[in-house]
């Protein structure tokens, strides 16, 4: 397969200057006599469309009543969200209860005569016929919703609530199937020329892309039989697709795959709708998928059966900083392969998700704009370019802002074909406005296809996104806003902030402050920062992984170590806080500097995927910094206590002495280092023993830290024999504490041998595993569940203490969970953890693999069912664990930790979650909890029933951030403090008071001075 073309990885570098940088970049679109035009057709346009509110859609007037900005609003679309796929009524129920009590309704009282909005709408369900409901209940959806809160429960107003939600969706989606969506096209004026879209959820197994590629292929035939094979494709109904609807890995690390599964797929779809004449769009999805979904365009433009052909497009996201480059480059890629092609320019859809993300990940700058005018500006921007292109690039202009349209008619000059674009329920009266002008555009209609229970997820993430109160949808009538502020240049606007980057929006390097920097990650949705990662890890990895690993140290080794530890203490102790947190500020800049080395170590050691070597160094980035900070905040000076007047009260934290930190494999670097920074910072000397397996990475990190300024006197990394190492240390005389991650079993060996010691009584940290559950409802949307259920079971091939152990479904959806988490089993990538589109590595050595292998075979007699992924000859070279799961009839049955990639399962019925609490803490352990629900109360419920040191609501529960979730549990898992919170350094200073009587000497001036 041919490598990234350089075009496309070049797109990146518009990636990399701050965002200021980027937008100065930006031409201005318009000239000064078409921004009057413009600003003087965009209020026209709104001020039209406000005298005709009355004609309205109910969609638009469900936004003005209904946004973001009020509960009620969020209530409702919260239950949009998930009430349709809720199969069992006590759940529902609960769901209803839970959206609709709490909530202030009577502020919209009357407020609107909508059918849909008003609670009118609410009575018509109720009594399911459509009736003059009395004013009383019309005026007052207050009263009317407090009535109906009081009924909960009662089987008519679930069943009214499941209707309000299906005339919601009514609004929102043209047809069920596609041929009931094309008749109502054919039936309506507004619908004549629509993008009709197969919606729901991306797909996660091989089934579900195929059921979306067999719509999408079923509906190209519908929309063709209608009848258009020849002539302009522009001038009837085409589609949108998804690419993600038709791979379940449509990623950029799956490359090899997007392009030997998913492209022939798409092509395949082309050629059809090509046959038929009907316009193909590919819908623009997140931003780490941009450079992917333009090579799978690319290969779909190369295709020579159809390159005469019109009606292949691509959506563009205005709001991506590398939309310009975007824009050339198709104009590039038509000109190149002298194929016709569409540009369907869009603002963007999926901002907070990026913003939410760049945060994460830890990159440099947000793919995205920052503040909606940039936005707003840069559509200007990039349509200008597509008016200037050559005529081969189909120009089409989706939006419902005024100012937009208005703008891009300014711009069109003697530019004929054009069209704009509306999302089905939305704008309809903004266009009926604007085709009143002479020479206006065809106006094309988005048009979501589907059942409503698979699409409402989806539809609710586009009403919450234009409910937002910066959108125009949102507040174009309201008469209460003057239309000079709901129309406004936004080069004007642009050029009067003093800040082009929002103040409000830290950019991901300062998500913690300035004292704190976050940690920098990869964008692994590019080719050019992977391939460069990848170049230096292989340049890396000669250095500083030699095969054979280094020699036991002696006893004798430990002795001198534990000798001049305890020398250099004090002294390292002396040099205060500043000092010490200066070192690991130091070696995290350090780490950073050679992050290919470090990679490289745990990659090739660690058996650790890519993407997993990346987050384990970032944390132990984070765990320098934070406890630098923490340090420093805490330590700096003597804490001022308060007292009676004439006394001085301080309260001194300082060193306690010698600490053994006895670190696992499974964290070679993030564990080793957090336990070790933590205890020098507070000013003890340290003696570490990192894993058995796992010597060279705790030893490169030693190296480090010394080079950062730590003597050598005071830490010492000594690879030994786990026992030998304890029957020495925890007896010595010098030693001041214990730091411990690792087996319960161990664990209690070490307290044994602590308790067993004479003389003073030391403190102990241990961080333990634990048989970590997630618990989900009937209310959790499946595929949430299936990627997060993956990543946290089968992520690190499953060795992680935070691991998901055992996996509590509710009976009424457990078949259809178990299917998809099945069928996405079968797409995970078992394989070489160096390469990046890896998901499951082997485990850490051939005796692990036979233990999890001989656990399974253990449970195979008393299991439900066992679904396993497949291996082969290549996984015969290291030791390899298929990742598993188990189903079993009850949870008792799992009475250990299986630390591998081995997911149980068991079924409960509704109701029964209590019993499943008593049961996850019945096994003693409490690390980590994970609860999948919409109903706000059953987490609620299930966080107070539990002593889970770590609870994650609707995501995943592995990968906890240093200073943003504490990390560690109680009972068998674990004494606490949490590794990476406020508290942990705590744990090991020595606290001490001095009190001064200042009236000793010549009595209290102060308090005689006094007036
Ligand atoms: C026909 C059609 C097809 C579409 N296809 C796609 C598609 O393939 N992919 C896709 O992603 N979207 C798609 N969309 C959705 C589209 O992106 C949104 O509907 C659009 O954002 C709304 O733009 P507007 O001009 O109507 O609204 P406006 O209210 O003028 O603008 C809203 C835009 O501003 C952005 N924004 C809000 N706050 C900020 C901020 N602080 N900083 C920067 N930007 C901000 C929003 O994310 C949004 O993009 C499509 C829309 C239509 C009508």
């Amino acid at each position: 397969m041919s490598t990234v073309p350089a075009s496309i990885a070049a797109l990146h570098a518009v990636l990399l200057p701050d965002e200021a940088t980027v937008v100065r970049a930006l031409p201005p679109a318009l000239d000064e006599s078409q921004r009057a035009a413009t600003l003087q057709l965009a209020r026209k346009l709104v001020s039209g469309a406000r005298h005709r509110a009355d004609e309205r859609s109910a969609l638009d007037l469900f936004l003005a009543e209904y946004g973001l900005s009020n509960q009620e609003g969020i209530a409702l679309m919260c239950l949009a969200e998930a009430l349709l796929r809720v199969p069992d009524d006590a759940t529902a129920d609960a769901l209803i209860a839970d959206k609709l009590r709490g909530t202030d309704w009577r502020m919209h009282r009357g407020r609107s005569a909508s059918l849909f909005v008003n609670a009118s709408t609410w009575g018509l369900m109720l009594t399911g016929t459509l009736v003059q409901l009395p004013e009383s209940m019309t005026s007052d959806p207050g009263s009317w919703i407090g009535a109906l809160v009081r009924r909960l429960g009662e089987p008519v107003v679930r069943e009214a609530s499941r209707q309000a939600i299906r005339i919601m969706a009514d609004e929102f989606v043209v047809g069920r199937s596609i041929e009931a969506a094309l008749a109502r096209s054919a039936g309506s004026a507004d619908l004549q020329l629509c993008s009709f879209d197969m919606l729901g959820e991306g797909a996660r197994t091989a089934a579900d892309a195929q059921r979306y590629l067999d719509a999408y292929l079923h509906a190209i035939e519908c929309v063709g039989a209608a009848g258009h094979a020849a002539g302009d494709a522009y001038a009837h109904s085409g589609i949108s697709i998804k690419l993600s609807a038709l791979h379940p890995r449509y990623s950029a690390v799956q490359r090899r795959r997007v392009h030997s599964e998913l492209v022939p797929r798409v092509l395949e779809l082309v050629r059809v709708a090509a046959a038929r004449n009907v316009a193909l769009t590919v819908d623009a999805e997140e931003a780490d998928r941009l450079e992917i979904s333009l090579e799978v365009v690319r290969a779909l433009a190369a295709d020579r059966q159809t390159r005469a052909w019109p009606g292949l497009g691509l959506a563009v996201q205005a709001y991506g900083r590398r939309a310009p480059a975007v824009i050339d480059w198709v104009d590039a890629l038509s000109q190149e392969l002298r194929r016709p092609l569409s540009v369907r320019l869009v603002k963007g859809a999926y901002w907070d998700t990026e913003i939410k993300r760049a945060q994460e990940r830890g990159l440099a700058e947000y793919p995205v704009y920052t503040r909606k005018v940039t936005t707003d500006a840069a559509y200007l921007a990039c349509a200008r370019r597509m008016l200037a292109a050559r005529a081969d690039l189909y120009c089409q202009f989706a939006t419902h802002n005024a100012h937009s349209i208005a703008a891009v008619l300014a711009l069109r000059g003697r530019r004929q074909r054009l069209e704009f674009q509306r999302l089905h329920g939305m704008g309809a009266l903004l266009y009926s406005e604007a085709q009143k002008l002479p020479d206006f555009p065809p106006v094309r209609v988005y048009a979501p296809v589907g059942a409503h229970e698979d699409l409402l997820a989806y539809l609710v993430r586009r009403l919450l996104e234009n409910g937002a109160n910066t959108s125009f949808v949102n507040r174009f009538m309201d008469e209460s806003a003057p239309l000079d502020s709901v129309v406004q240049d936004p080069q004007i606007e642009l050029a009067a902030l003093t800040s082009i980057a929002s103040t409000r929006i830290p950019v991901p390097p300062m998500l913690y402050g300035a004292a704190r920097p976050n940690s920098g990650g990869v964008d692994f949705g590019s080719a050019a920062p992977l391939q460069a990662l990848q170049a230096g890890i292989d340049a890396a990895a000669a250095d500083v992984a030699p095969r054979t690993a280094p020699p036991f140290a002696s006893e004798a080794r430990l002795a001198a170590a534990f000798e001049q530890a305890a020398t250099a203490q004090p002294a390292w102790n002396e040099l205060g806080a500043a000092q010490r947190a200066a070192c690991l500020t130091r070696a995290a800049a350090l780490l950073e500097q050679r992050r290919d080395a470090g990679l490289a170590l745990l990659v090739r050691e660690g058996k650790k995927t890519l993407a997993d070597a990346i987050a384990e160094l970032r944390e132990t980035v984070d765990y320098c910094r934070y406890y630098a900070l923490e340090a420093c905040r805490t330590m700096s000076a003597p804490q001022l206590l308060p007292g009676p007047t004439g006394e001085r009260n301080e309260l001194y934290l300082e060193g306690r002495g010698v600490i053994a930190c006895i670190s696992p494999w499974n964290f070679p670097l993030a564990i080793f280092s957090g336990q070790v920074v933590a205890a020098l910072v507070t000013g003890n000397a340290v003696i570490a023993k990192p894993a058995e397996a796992t010597p060279r990475i705790a030893l490169w990190m030693t190296r480090l830290l010394h080079e950062a300024g730590v003597p050598e006197a005071v830490l010492h990394c000594l690879h030994m024999d786990g026992r030998a190492f304890g029957a020495a240390a925890l007896a010595h005389p010098a030693l001041a504490g214990v730091v411990f991650t690792g087996s319960t079993q161990t664990a209690l060996t070490i307290n044994r041998a602590l308790a067993a010691r004479a003389g003073a009584i030391l403190p102990f940290i241990a961080e333990t595993g634990g048989i970590n559950a997630m618990v989900v409802d009937s209310t959790a949307l499946l595929e949430q569940v299936t990627d997060d259920a993956l990543l946290s079971a089968f992520g690190s091939a499953g060795q992680r203490c935070s691991a998901l152990r055992l996996l509590f479904v509710q009976e009424d959806i457990a078949d259809r969970a178990l299917t998809m988490i099945g069928g996405a089993m079968d797409e995970l990538v078992i394989g070489d953890p160096a390469d990046p589109a890896t998901d499951v590595g082997p485990v850490i050595s051939a005796a692990a693999a036979a233990a999890l292998l001989q656990h399974v075979a253990r449970l195979q007699p008393a299991a439900l069912r066992i679904k396993r992924c497949v291996l082969d000859a290549r996984h015969a070279r290291d030791s390899f664990v298929a990742p598993h799961l188990i189903e079993l009839a009850d949870a008792a049955q799992l009475d250990c930790e299986a630390f591998g990639p081995i997911l149980h399962v068991v079924r409960y019925a509704q109701g029964g979650r209590g019993q499943v609490l008593a049961g996850i803490r019945a096994s003693g352990y409490g690390l980590t909890l994970g609860v999948q629900t919409r109903v706000d109360q059953n987490w609620r419920e299930v966080f107070a029933g539990s002593i889970a040191g770590n609870t994650y609501v609707n995501r995943s529960m592995t990968g906890a951030v240093v200073g943003v979730q504490p990390f560690g549990g109680s009972g068998l898992s674990g004494t606490g403090p949490k590794a990476g919170g406020p508290h942990y350094l705590q744990r090991l200073v020595r606290e001490r008071t001095l009190t001064v009587n200042t009236t000793a000497s010549g009595g209290n001036a102060d308090l005689i001075s006094l007036r």
